[in-house]
This record gives C-alpha cells, sequence and structure tokens, in this order.
C-alpha cells in the first residue's frame, strides 16, 4: 500500500503557543534515550531495570477474529446472532477466537516483545504502533499536508487536556459538548465560548458572526485562536457534520486564524440514515453513504477540496470505542511543530503510555494487519447501527412518532421525529392507535455514534410556568432513576453550566446512549420511560 505524499507543508503556527508550551525543554533524561536505540552501544546512563526483573515472561490472548461482526444485519455472524441479542445475554463461548503470545524477548527482529514495550519507552510511543498508525492515517484520513506528524497518547480525555494546555484565554466549542473536555481548561482559567449548534452540529453562521463581532474590551480577553470541536455523533447532541459545513468552519478558522482540536471518537461509527422498520431494505448495510471526511482529509473525492492544507487541525483518535476504553491509548496528529511540543509534555508527565496497553493493542493489530482493522471496524459499524435502529424502533412502538422536516431552530435541515402518547381506541373489530396533539419529546435520529439527544418539551406539561424548565427536567430524571432507567441529564453537556457549575437556562434535554445495555434492557428501559413520561405529562388519565 502506498502512503500518497501530497506536497505542501504545514505552515508556521507557532505564535498559537503559550509561553509555558514555548519554555518546556527537551528532558535531560529524554535527551540521551535517543542513543540507547543505537545497536552495539554499550549502556551504563539510565536508570532502567533489567527485563529479567520484569515479572511477565509472556502475555497470550485470544483475540476475536476481524469478521466477528457481520457487514450487514442479514448475515450470520460468528460471535452474536439477532437473537442472542434480543432474547440472551453475550455469550463468550460462541466467539471465534486466535491465539497470539507476545513473548519477553523477541524471537523475530522487529517483533512486539515485552523486553522492550515494559521497558521505559519514548513519549510519542511505540515504534511498531507508530508505523502501524502511519498507514493507517495515510489510507483513512489522507492528510493534505505532508510533514504531520503522530503521537500516542493515553485517550482523548488526556488528549484534549494536553491539548489546551499550549494556549490562554478561551477555546471556541460547541453549545452542548463533552464535559471532561471543558472540565478540563477550567483550572486553567480557560473559558468555553459556546457556539450554537443545529442538526449538523457548530453553526457556521453564529461562528463568522462570533468572530468577526468580538470585542476584547466587553468580553475582557482576546478573540480565541483554539476551537474544540466533536463533528462526528457529536457527544452529547448525536450530530454529524455534512462536508459543506465543515468546509465553512475551516475556512472561517483559516480567517480568523483559530487552530482546530478535532475530537472524533465516533468517527467510525458513522451508521446511516435510521430508517424506520416497515421502510428498512433488510439486508442495507450503513456503507450506503460517504463518510464524513476528517478536518483533516485533504480532497473529498466528489467535491473536490482539501480541508487542512495548514496544518492547523490537532486531531485526536481513540481505541476507546473501537478496541477498548481501558486500554487507555489513543493519539494525535499534527503538524510537526505542535507535536513536538506535545512530546515534550509528554515527557514529564506520562512519560509514555503504558507499555503493556501498547504491547496488547499494538499486537491486535499487527495480527489483524491494516486490512482486517478495517474490517473490524465496518462489523463494529453495523453492530452500532443495528442497536441505534432497535432502539429508534422501541420508541417507535411506545410512543406515536410524528416524523417532520424542520425548518427552523436548532434541527433546520433534519428531519425531526416528534413523539406523544398512543392512544388506544377500541371498535368492534380492532383496536386502532391515534396520537394525541401533545409532543412530549422530540429527537433527531443520529447518523453516527452512541447517543439520541431528546429534547423535552416541558412547555407543554400541564403545569408549565415560563422559568420551570429546570425543576421540570430534574423532576421527571428523577422519577426515571427512582424506577430504575438512569438517562444523561442535558445540563452536565452544557458547555457555560460546566464552567460556571451551574444549571443552563435552555433546559430540558436527556442523552439516552444506546451503545452498551442489552438489547432486552433497551426494550425494557423505552417502556419504563413511556410510563413515566406518560404520567409525568399526564396523559395517563385518557
Ligand atoms: N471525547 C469525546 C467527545 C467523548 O465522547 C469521549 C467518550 O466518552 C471521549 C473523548 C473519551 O475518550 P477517551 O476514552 O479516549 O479518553
Amino acid at each position: 500500500m502506498s502512503i500518497e505524499k501530497h506536497g505542501t507543508k504545514s505552515i508556521d503556527l507557532s505564535h498559537h503557543l503559550s509561553e509555558l508550551s514555548k519554555a518546556r525543554t527537551i528532558s535531560p533524561l529524554k535527551g540521551v534515550m535517543k542513543y540507547f536505540a543505537q545497536p552495539g552501544i554499550l549502556s551504563l546512563a539510565g536508570g532502567l531495570p533489567s527485563p529479567a526483573y520484569f515479572p511477565v515472561s509472556d502475555i497470550s490472548a485470544n483475540v476475536l477474529v476481524p469478521e466477528s461482526f457481520a457487514l450487514s444485519p442479514t448475515e450470520p455472524s460468528t460471535s452474536l446472532s439477532w437473537l442472542w441479542k434480543l432474547f440472551g445475554s453475550h455469550d463468550a463461548t460462541k466467539e471465534k477466537t486466535q491465539a497470539v503470545t507476545i513473548p519477553k524477548y523477541p524471537v523475530v527482529t522487529g517483533e512486539i516483545n515485552l523486553a522492550t514495550s515494559l521497558q521505559y519507552g519514548q513519549a510519542i510511543g511505540m515504534a511498531q504502533l507508530q508505523d502501524f498508525l502511519k498507514q493507517f492515517i495515510s489510507e483513512v484520513y489522507r492528510p493534505a499536508f505532508e510533514d504531520w506528524a503522530v503521537l500516542i497518547d493515553t485517550g482523548n480525555t488526556d488528549g484534549g487536556y494536553d491539548t489546551v494546555q499550549p494556549w490562554r484565554g478561551c477555546v471556541l466549542c460547541e453549545e452542548w459538548t463533552y464535559p471532561s473536555a471543558v472540565a478540563s481548561m477550567v483550572p486553567f482559567n480557560i473559558k468555553p465560548v459556546p457556539v450554537a449548534m443545529d442538526g449538523l452540529g457548530m453553526k457556521s453562521d453564529d461562528l463568522e458572526n462570533l468572530l468577526s463581532q468580538w470585542d476584547p474590551v466587553s468580553r475582557q480577553m482576546p478573540r480565541p485562536h483554539v476551537m474544540y470541536i466533536v463533528p462526528v455523533g457529536q457527544n452529547p447532541s448525536g450530530s454529524t457534520m455534512s462536508v459543506a459545513r465543515k468546509k465553512q468552519i475551516y475556512d472561517i478558522c483559516v480567517k480568523y486564524d483559530v487552530i482546530i482540536v478535532e475530537d472524533d471518537p465516533y468517527y467510525f461509527l458513522q451508521l446511516g440514515t435510521y430508517t424506520s422498520k416497515d421502510d428498512r431494505f433488510p439486508g442495507a448495510t450503513p456503507s450506503g453513504k460517504p463518510m464524513s471526511p476528517s478536518f483533516f482529509t485533504l480532497f473529498h473525492l466528489t467535491i473536490r477540496f482539501s480541508f487542512d492544507y495548514q496544518g492547523r487541525v490537532i486531531r485526536l483518535d481513540t481505541f476507546s470505542k473501537t478496541i477498548a476504553p481501558g486500554s487507555r491509548l489513543g493519539w494525535f496528529t499534527c503538524n510537526p511543530a505542535f507535536a513536538e511540543r506535545l512530546e515534550r509534555q509528554g515527557e514529564t508527565s506520562t512519560q509514555a503510555p503504558c507499555g503493556f496497553g501498547q504491547a496488547v493493542v499494538t499486537k491486535i493489530l499487527m495480527h489483524w494487519t491494516y486490512d482486517g482493522y478495517i474490517r473490524w471496524l465496518r462489523g463494529l459499524r453495523t453492530e452500532y447501527q443495528q442497536r441505534r435502529d432497535f432502539f429508534i424502533d422501541c420508541l417507535a412502538e411506545e410512543f406515536h412518532l410524528h416524523a417532520v422536516p424542520a425548518v427552523a431552530g436548532v434541527w433546520e435541515g433534519c428531519t425531526v421525529y416528534q413523539a406523544s402518547s398512543k392512544v388506544k381506541k377500541s371498535t368492534s373489530m380492532t383496536e386502532k392507535y391515534s396520537a394525541r396533539d401533545r409532543t412530549m419529546f422530540s429527537f433527531v435520529p443520529p447518523v453516527a455514534g452512541m447517543f439520541v439527544w431528546m429534547k423535552l418539551h416541558l412547555d407543554q406539561h400541564p403545569s408549565f410556568a415560563p422559568g420551570d424548565e429546570d425543576t421540570l427536567e430534574t423532576k421527571l430524571w428523577t422519577k426515571l432513576a427512582e424506577n430504575g432507567v438512569l438517562f444523561g441529564p442535558g445540563w452536565i453537556f452544557a458547555a457555560n453550566a460546566i464552567a460556571e457549575d451551574s444549571h443552563n437556562n435552555d433546559s430540558g434535554h436527556f442523552r439516552v446512549s444506546f451503545s452498551n445495555a442489552e438489547f432486552a434492557d433497551l426494550k425494557k428501559a423505552v417502556t419504563i420511560f413511556g410510563q413515566i413520561i406518560r404520567e409525568f405529562f399526564q396523559e395517563e388519565d385518557l
């Protein structure tokens, strides 16, 4: 497989670095590390334990085969069948695995071995993982500038935190966002500057207005020069940016010289559009639509343009959603100057990502090979598509769902599902259902990620008075929790509220995750939710 070169180098963006970041020097210890790898060197320099004293002589694992999950819902899967998902719990004995072993000492040159991976390592991560990721990034994201660098980190939460450190002042973000990202800014006195969202994520016109009208005096801070953004399967809103929106956002960031931190854990969970059960084509796979490209990608094949031709995107990838969160492993891809600063920072904090995690994940990837990992990711995508479809099918059974195109408001341009009570009407021959008018909640089926973002229509509550949103939202959420169903309360994702430790005014959302519960439990949770919300909206008496 060839690694394409596109002939452009990143531009100098070093004026974005803070004094703190610039002041980091190379760790004196790490400075001598480069000589350690020289063949034949007699090294008495480091405080390294002998590998003979590492208490593990090898690690063996049974690894699932890359074809474990079917590419289409109707194809038989080697480990989990549809029936298993619905009626049973997961049965590990049905999994098809292959055995791999990581020896302490290398048997073949270049092989992963514990003597190296459990030793002190480099802040940029293990060489074999670096090599795998370089190929992966070249093939999958096809970066538009050629001197990009990769740094292995301990996942995107840590990645985001590290990335924020080099800057001061304030950071642009979506109005609803991943709480840990904002929480990591707070102690550095970095303020989130929320930008309004719609069904495609951050709004480009609002971003342009905000930046063009920025008044440093009244705002008491200079115009923001860093953006933190989750463009695919956004957490919590589930929104995914179109190619055109990404291009608008990128161009605005070029115009106002803003660095983009692209936190993209759900990139490989792009599920396609939800189709109701009755209209669903049985063999459909989620690959019908082109995937939303990264901000990093050279070139969109149909529209033919580049995104990041300057090196102003710091991309954060993680193995948390594709291998396992406990591996605590991810990586940055960014321009070499930023990567060098991040490496200096890593040297004096984690030193290097955990050797056990790196060894096992790298072994799995090398065993699967690039093609096998891609096959694994495609299987995962189908799995999450089925979960999303099943969960929304359950909502459709429990509620009357009315699909309407939104012509204005936060979900402009999307098909919004408005949920109201189903009213059973008995006739002499049959039972029919009709909808009541009152919308209790609405949502847009996500095309990526793990979440359904429900907007509660609290103004439809019989005792609603303006200003009651917080109380009603908390009441409903508590009632659900007391009845055994835990949803993510919307207020914990409001950028302003996280920073100021208070509730946001725009209350009335739940984030519901379909990623993890057994199918039978998803169904049960929706049934309980149906009972509680109908009771809450006093619909039960009809
Ligand atoms: N960033 C976002 C937007 C997330 O939704 C999550 C997941 O929970 C994370 C980061 C966490 O990633 P990691 O496990 O790699 O720290």
